[in-house]
């Protein structure tokens, strides 16, 4: 088993342009493109949804005019956080559901949501190109703590 430091479970991220750590949420950012927004023609409005969600050093690493979208990482934390993507995914029970176009791909969005609220998972995720990683999300639906700790564990630098 490799003696890999398991990092304090969403207290540190792994930014996606320099790959280094942040480990204050004040230095660091959600970032992500446009998503497309078409009408029907009937005038229908359609969502889309962004090809990927980045988590950057703010300023240091993060494009605006690439990623012109952004959200402070602090404020996409614990229950505020959660309660924005719930508002990103869904207008509420008292509003018209919100209409995303055919097929639209929630991955991104479900492994941002991962990244920012399931305790080892933004350490784990570092190592998911393994053959161990790779045998154990095979056969398993969930990822518990208990499963990203091992990948880390087995997996993780020395
Ligand atoms: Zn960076």
């Amino acid at each position: 088993m490799a003696n890999t430091r398991i990092d304090p479970p969403l207290t540190i991220w792994y930014c996606d342009n320099c790959k280094g750590q942040i480990t204050e949420p004040h230095a660091g950012t959600v970032s992500w493109n446009d998503p497309t927004v078409v009408s029907d023609n009937v005038g229908v409005v359609q969502n889309d949804f962004p090809e990927k969600f980045y988590i950057l050093h703010k300023g240091a690493c993060d494009n605006m005019q690439r990623l012109p979208k952004s959200h402070d990482l602090n404020t996409m934390l614990g229950v505020n956080g959660l309660q924005w993507w719930a508002g990103y995914l869904w207008n509420g029970p008292t509003t018209a559901p919100m209409n995303f176009v055919p097929g639209v791909d929630l991955k991104p969005a479900m492994e941002l949501l991962y990244r920012l609220q399931v305790p080892y998972y933004e350490q784990a995720r570092r190592y998911f190109n393994t053959s161990y990683s790779q045998y154990l999300t095979d056969s398993t639906t969930t990822f518990t703590e208990s499963t990203l700790r091992g990948i880390i564990e087995r997996e993780g630098e020395q």
